[in-house]
């Protein structure tokens, strides 16, 4: 799972990774947020809070979270078979993650400086204020990230990134086949705890 602050790159290392690694299935997220100019249909499902609020009620959601105002969830997952779960998620959904699946692989994507984050925001068309709030709760979102994930990669740049992400997913897979598990689970989790990654104890 891909957790981490606005702005970070978590979207487009999702996407690229799915195309590169086999057998990843990405979850497509509900939210009530309004769609950006120029942001794909598909990027979510869009759906008014009364909508989102009845699935919750029906346990539709593997987790769910409120961020800025706006309502974030993961549909319970349902993966083709033979695939592994990939989610791109915020920090209160990934502790609900670790809650509720203790084994998942969280990776903490980090920017690697507020301006880098700053730019990403303002390039994809975040309006000022949000920005400025995203900006505000990014570095606590690193702090508390960092004492819950598995592994810590900084988007340099995107092709070192999804490289970086993609080597760990392949590190958890052979965990798993060597622990005798399965990494095909559709929330499920290496078998054992991932070696630390080389950016696990980078400075942030
Ligand atoms: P954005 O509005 O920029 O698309 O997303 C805002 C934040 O919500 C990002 O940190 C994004 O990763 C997170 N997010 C997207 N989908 C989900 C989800 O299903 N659950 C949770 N908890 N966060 C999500």
């Amino acid at each position: 799972m891909l957790f981490g602050p606005g702005g970070a790159g978590k979207g487009t290392v999702a996407d690229r990774l799915v195309d590169q690694v086999p057998d990843l299935w990405l979850s497509r997220s509900w939210t009530t947020r309004e769609r950006r100019a120029g942001e794909r249909e598909d990027a979510y499902v869009f759906v008014d809070r009364e909508t989102f609020e009845a699935n919750a009620d029906a346990d539709g959601f593997f987790e769910w979270a409120e961020y800025l105002g706006n309502l974030y969830g993961t549909p319970v997952p349902a993966p083709p078979a033979g695939a592994d779960v990939l989610l791109e998620i915020d920090l209160q959904g990934a502790q609900q993650v670790r809650r509720r699946c203790p084994g998942a692989t969280l990776i903490l994507l980090k920017p690697p400086s507020p301006a880098v984050q700053e730019e990403r925001m303002r390039a994809r068309g975040d309006d000022e204020a949000h920005v400025a709030r995203r900006l505000a709760e990014g570095a606590e979102e690193v702090r508390t990230g960092m004492t819950i994930a598995d592994a810590v990669v900084t988007n340099l740049d995107v092709p070192q990134a999804t490289a970086r992400v993609a080597g760990i997913v392949e590190g958890c897979r052979a965990a798993a086949s060597q622990g005798g598990g399965s990494s095909r689970e559709p929330t499920a989790a290496p078998a054992e705890p991932l070696t630390p990654h080389p950016d696990r104890h980078e400075g942030s």
